[in-house]
Order: C-alpha cells, then structure tokens, then sequence
C-alpha cells in the first residue's frame, strides 16, 4: 500500500520505536501516547480494518493476540493492560491499517469515551 503510513513505518521509510518484529507482525510505541506504555502491534500484511479481516487472517490475528503478553512483559508491565482496536469512523480509526493498541502501567477506566 503506497500511502499507508504503517506501511511505510514497516518497511523502515518512517522512523519509528520498535518493541518486537518477527515474519508476521510488527511494533512500536505510540507517538502520542495515552499511558506509561503505549505500543501498537500491527500485521506486516496491510489489511485496511478490522472490518477488512477475512478467514485467511486467522493466523496473524491469533499471533497478535499471542504475542501481545510478551511484548508486553517486555516492556515491565505487571499489572495488566489495556487492548484496543478502534475500527472505522465511529470507532476512531485514524490510521487505516489494522493496529492493536497496548497500554499500561497506569489504572485504566470503563467506558472509554
Ligand atoms: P487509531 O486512532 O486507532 O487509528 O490510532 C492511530 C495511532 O497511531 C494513534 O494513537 C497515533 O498516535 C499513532 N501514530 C500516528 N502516527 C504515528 C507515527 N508516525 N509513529 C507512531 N505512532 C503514530
Ligand atoms: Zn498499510
């Protein structure tokens, strides 16, 4: 995906903080970040949402959702987290490739608004 920033970000063309990569999947810290520990964890494979994911994305989703707690042990959370997907305009999509949000080291709250 030419214009895709996440895209970009993955292939090294935008700098970014990486926390963890392998074949599949990367992750870096938020640049604008809503707690202590910030980091998203997006496929390499450019899929536009959520809503865009199909049978053939088991894999990378289980191995996101898999690798989530390390990463997340990696980066001195102990207490727990917070995991987002934010899908489409209602749900505040900005960057439309598919992200999980990760975020720590502070009390989070219910609803978020
Ligand atoms: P969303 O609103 O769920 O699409 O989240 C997009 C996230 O990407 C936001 O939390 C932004 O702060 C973050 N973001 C945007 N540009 C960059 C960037 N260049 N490096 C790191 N994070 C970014
Ligand atoms: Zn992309």
């Amino acid at each position: 995906m030419e214009d895709c920033l996440f895209c970009k970000i993955i292939a090294g063309e935008i700098p970014s903080t990486k926390v963890y990569e392998d074949d599949l999947i990367y992750a870096f810290n938020d640049i604008n970040p809503q707690a202590p520990v910030h980091f998203l964890v997006l496929p390499k494979k450019h899929i536009e949402s959520l809503d865009a994911t199909n049978p053939e994305d088991a894999e990378v989703l289980a191995h996101i959702l898999l690798k989530i707690k390390d990463i997340a042990k990696e980066q001195g959370i102990v207490n727990g987290y917070r995991v987002a997907i934010n899908c489409g305009p209602d749900g505040d999509q900005t960057v439309k490739h598919l992200h999980f949000h990760v975020l720590g080291k502070r009390k989070m709250s219910w609803p978020p608004g």
